[in-house]
């Protein structure tokens, strides 16, 4: 059985993961703070809602109304009118988010063809010190989960940005959230930032597809597919 791919909407990406996101797993994007994260979140996003489809969408971050704007465009109002944002301010609240998510995916009664959750480690970081650490981790794995098995039951494509830590071993920089999140996420990206808008992402894993990597810019209206 051939899995059900949707596009993303960045050219050279979509080529990279043989057509776009996954329906029925994780796809984790990582990279440091003005990678893209955001930005590709928004672009599948913008992309789900052109077939009327809803998105789940759970910010942690703060994302930004103004681009949400530019990068919909006269679209704004289709894009407003599909988006179910929740914004936790809270390990709890992140969690409770989650799972209400989730719910609201298998419930039926909305065509999800989308969940976003930016990021999954914003809270889980804040968490990662004293006597708070190990409720963290199980807060974590709780969420990813739910993810799991939304995507695995419902074919609903679930894409988790997460933020890096840097190795002071090698100076690299690495996903936060430990091993369970990097063998639940059946796909991982590494964005990489390059010189002014130049952005790369860099295919880490895939169940089907060879290492590789994709070529874009941030622009005003979004990303601009390179190649
Ligand atoms: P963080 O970890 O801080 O959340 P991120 O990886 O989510 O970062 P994004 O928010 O997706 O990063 O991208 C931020 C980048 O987008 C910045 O480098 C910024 O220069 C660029 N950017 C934001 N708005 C515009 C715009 N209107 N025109 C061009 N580039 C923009
Ligand atoms: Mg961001």
């Amino acid at each position: 059985m051939v899995p059900t791919v949707r596009p993303w909407g960045v050219a050279s990406l979509d080529r990279l993961l043989g057509g776009g996101l996954e329906t029925d797993c994780l796809t984790e994007l990582y990279g440091e703070g003005g990678s893209g994260k955001t930005i590709l979140c928004l672009q599948a996003t913008l992309q789900a809602t052109r077939d009327d489809a809803w998105v789940i969408y759970v910010d942690a971050e703060g994302v930004s109304p103004n681009r949400i704007a530019q990068i919909s465009g006269d679209r704004l109002t289709q894009v407003l009118e599909h988006l179910l944002l929740s914004t936790p301010r809270s390990l709890d609240e992140h969690t409770r988010a989650v799972r209400a998510a989730a719910a609201l995916a298998r419930d039926g009664r909305r065509r999800v063809g989308l969940v976003v959750v930016d990021s999954v480690t914003y809270f889980y970081r804040l968490a990662l010190s004293g006597d708070t650490e190990d409720a963290a981790r199980q807060s974590l794995a709780v969420e990813i989960a739910d993810l799991v098995s939304v995507a695995l039951q419902q074919g609903i494509p679930v894409v988790v940005t997460n933020q890096v830590w840097r190795n002071p071993r090698d100076g690299g920089l690495e996903p936060l959230g430990g091993s369970f999140l990097q063998h639940a996420a059946k796909t991982i990206l590494r964005l990489d930032r390059g010189d002014g808008a130049y952005r790369r992402a860099v295919l880490m894993k895939h169940r089907s597809r060879p290492e590789g990597a994709a070529e874009f810019r941030i622009t005003t209206t979004g990303v601009e597919s390179l190649g």
